[in-house]
């Protein structure tokens, strides 16, 4: 779940930087410019937000509530920045004020700077939120918007008729903001957002209904996880191309780390089709903060698919005497496309505080408020949710629980999705 510390952080920088905008203005501009400098400060401070965040620091994780939570926001904030850097285009003046030298004022790359840097914001705007661009494609691509940044620093630290003449406080506040941008593209552009590799070896690659579960053994030290996180997965040797991410979903302390793999698109499917015992796998993380622990004692699982991995997991790391009433309700086209769910029901028998609700689309029985009510004991309001499946599923059942009076907060999921 998206958490509520990092939106106010970001809130509150730019509620700083209005107040000293116009509160201490940088000249006796008019009304018109020191508004139009305020969208454009209010673009810089959303774009450095969305530069900070590819850092993927914990420390930003602990307050947007895990990785997946930090790319939404990155993304949110780079479509606001064009929305505010556009309104500053069109808004701000485009005759020079008066009493401003027209020949110093064409030497001052601050227009073209400016101009540059929209064009390659929209652009790439465009790029990044296109879904049909294959993500190995859009990956290389998108960090051209580390020029865009560099551009936009240009534009506003080049204006000094504008804004700069006399330092302003809120022209501070933005060099600040640009100081610590720049530092974290460079952390970002360089590769050092990465967390430490483990090195482990492929000891199994086992078939599944349109799914894979690769077992790796360490070859040095263990991940270190809680159940419910994820990591990056970086195949060895030739043509495997980039880090992808995946569910860690065996249980910390076993002495091998599994991942269970749908098959989606060509690198997913390749894993299964290709992928070798014996050759060497990285392992980057854990990340996520998908924890289910701090929530209330009676708490509804719903998987939707292979967002079932999470929750396999905690299972599988679930001792006996769990004082929660836990109900699972895994939700799959068929019995067929259910995997583990035998494993599951042992597990349920054995613990005593799970049960296990499968729901077959195929059957009739999808995953709706409505055949949630006959099948829990409990009213949904009772209820703490943690959900992970397609997205339009999730986001369906998010807003129709909040709809039965389930309160928001105690709605949880998980995305399995960056972009
Ligand atoms: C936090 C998280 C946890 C996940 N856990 C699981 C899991 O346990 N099991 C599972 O089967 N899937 C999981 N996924 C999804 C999995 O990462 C994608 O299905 C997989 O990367 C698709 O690769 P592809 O090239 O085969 O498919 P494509 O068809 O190329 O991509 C399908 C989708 O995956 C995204 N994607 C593709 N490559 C990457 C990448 N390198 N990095 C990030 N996103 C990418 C694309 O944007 C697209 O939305 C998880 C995703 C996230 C973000």
């Amino acid at each position: 779940m998206l958490r509520k510390q990092g939106l106010y952080a970001i809130l509150g920088v730019i509620g700083l930087f209005i107040v000293l905008h116009l509160a201490l203005p940088p000249e006796q501009h008019s009304f018109r410019i020191t508004a139009t400098t305020m969208l454009g400060g209010i673009a810089f401070l959303l774009m450095t937000t969305s530069v900070i965040l590819s850092t993927r620091l914990e420390i930003f994780e602990t307050l947007f509530g895990g990785l997946d939570r930090m790319y939404q926001v990155h993304r949110t904030a780079g479509v606001f920045t064009a929305i505010f850097a556009l309104t500053h285009f069109f808004g701000v003046p485009k005759a020079l004020p008066e009493g401003t030298d027209p020949l110093l004022h064409t030497m001052v790359p601050s227009g073209p700077f400016g101009m540059l840097g929209l064009i390659f914001l929209v652009i790439g705007l465009f790029v990044a939120l296109n879904r049909k661009i294959a993500y190995s494609r859009w990956r290389p691509t998108h960090k051209v918007m580390g020029l865009v940044y560099f551009l936009i620093i240009g534009h506003f630290m080049s204006a000094p008729t504008l804004f700069f003449e006399k330092f302003s406080a809120s022209g501070f506040l933005l060099m600040a903001a640009a100081l610590i941008g720049l530092v974290a593209l460079f952390y970002s552009v360089f590769g050092m957002n990465k967390r430490t590799a483990l090195s482990f070896t492929i000891e199994a690659v086992n078939p599944l209904e349109r799914a894979t579960e690769i077992v790796l053994k360490p070859t040095g030290k263990m991940l270190e996880f809680t159940p419910g996180q994820f990591a990056f997965v970086e195949i060895q040797g030739k043509d495997w191309d980039e880090p992808h991410p995946f569910t860690i979903s065996s249980a910390p302390g076993e002495d091998r780390l599994r991942f269970t793999i749908k098959v989606l698109g060509d690198w997913t499917r390749k894993v299964r089709e290709e992928l070798q015992v014996g050759g060497e796998v990285l392992v980057r993380g854990p990340y996520g903060r998908f924890d289910t622990m701090g929530a209330g004692k009676k708490q509804i699982w719903l998987a939707g698919g292979i967002g079932l991995t999470p929750f396999l997991s905690k299972i599988r790391a679930m001792e006996p005497g769990d004082p929660r009433e836990i109900h699972l309700v895994y939700a799959a086209r068929e019995a067929g496309e259910a995997i583990f769910l035998e494993e599951l029901q042992q597990r349920a028998a054995e613990l005593g505080n799970v049960t296990i609700v499968p729901l077959f689309s195929e059957e009739g029985n999808f995953a709706r408020v409505d055949m949630m009510k006959q099948k829990l004991p409990d009213p949904l309001n009772s209820y703490d949710y943690f959900m992970c499946g397609p997205k339009p599923m999730i986001d369906g059942l998010a807003a129709d629980l909040a709809k039965e009076g389930v309160d928001k907060t105690k709605i949880h999921t998980e995305a399995f999705e960056f972009r």
